[in-house]
């Protein structure tokens, strides 16, 4: 089966987004101007974000969308990571990328970018999510750094950034295979030798900022319905942040409703995800597709 054109559409404007972003984001722009900005020019190329725009500082490794209010600048000394991602119809492509104005990463961020390819290039012969995931803790290893463990590669499907399927960024044995019309993403994080090496939970009250919804039912409680169809209406089961929705449903009042579906179990929000030690991280991420023998990557 060839790639549903939704998704070569996707990857288009991920791919062509890559050099906007590198040229476009520069200190000291707020995070909220960034992820406003990414998101406005997906949306100016005809596309939709598949997910909130994940703006990762240093040790901030992943799930985390700057709210309004958030004055938090990028500085010359930061390493930057800019998740992004685009659908169609919600066929998605998820790509990142990591850039800096200090030449104090440049090896992390070079080295990052290699266990990427060095990943493809084991993802076009051998499908065994493990060997790909050797490939980079290898090419990590041999640099002096470290991959983030509990961090990993995904398939996508439909309306579903993580579906079955994890590509590990370190050796693991007994892993899936990827099978043929798999599309998938594979995203290394690296980050110093000496540091943790794998990623917790940021504390709760610094804020959850991705959402989405688990699961859909009336609640009879008439507001809680309200943003529940808008969810659907707008993001089905994507990820979806609450900046999104302020304006309609105000920035007092939203984070109680969301709060209270979460307890009602039908939204669930992600972490912040932070290096354990503290440790800058650095990602880049393509979304790619196994057609028959060959590995298109779509971003
Ligand atoms: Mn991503
Ligand atoms: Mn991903």
């Amino acid at each position: 089966m060839r790639v549903p054109e939704q998704y070569e559409r996707a990857g288009k404007i991920a791919r062509d987004m890559r050099e906007w972003i590198l040229e476009n984001v520069s200190v000291p722009q707020t995070c909220l101007e960034i992820a406003n900005a990414v998101e406005a020019e997906i949306a100016r190329r005809g596309g939709q974000p598949a997910f909130p725009t994940g703006i990762g500082i240093n040790a901030v490794t992943a799930h985390y969308s700057p709210q309004e209010g958030d004055q938090t600048r990028i500085g010359g000394d930061d390493l930057v990571k800019i998740d992004y991602g685009v659908h169609f119809d919600g066929y998605i492509a998820d790509t990142a990328v990591t850039t800096t104005e200090s030449p104090r990463y440049q090896v992390l961020m070079e080295t990052t970018k290699r266990a990427l390819e060095a990943a493809i290039n084991v993802a076009k012969k051998d499908p065994r999510t493990g060997e790909i995931g050797k490939a980079i803790e290898a090419t990590a290893r041999a640099e002096g750094f470290k991959t983030i463990s509990n961090l990993s590669g995904h398939t996508l499907e439909q309306y579903t950034v993580h579906a079955g399927k994890s590509i590990p960024n370190v050796y693991a044995p007994n892993q899936p295979t990827l099978k043929r019309d798999d599309v998938f993403a594979i995203e290394p994080f690296l980050t110093l030798g000496d540091a943790a090496g794998y990623v917790v939970d940021a504390p709760r009250e610094s804020g959850v900022t991705i959402f989405s919804l688990i699961m859909r039912k009336r609640t009879g409680v008439k507001e809680l319905d309200d943003l529940v169809d808008h969810i659907w209406n707008v993001r089905k089961s994507l990820p979806f942040t609450p900046r999104w929705f302020t304006k309609q449903f105000g920035l007092e009042r939203l984070p109680k409703l969301l709060a209270e579906l979460e307890r009602r179990r039908m939204v669930r929000g992600y972490p912040t995800l932070v290096e354990a030690s503290n440790a800058p991280v650095a990602q880049f991420e393509h979304t790619m597709k196994l057609e028959g023998n060959s590995l298109v990557i779509l971003t």
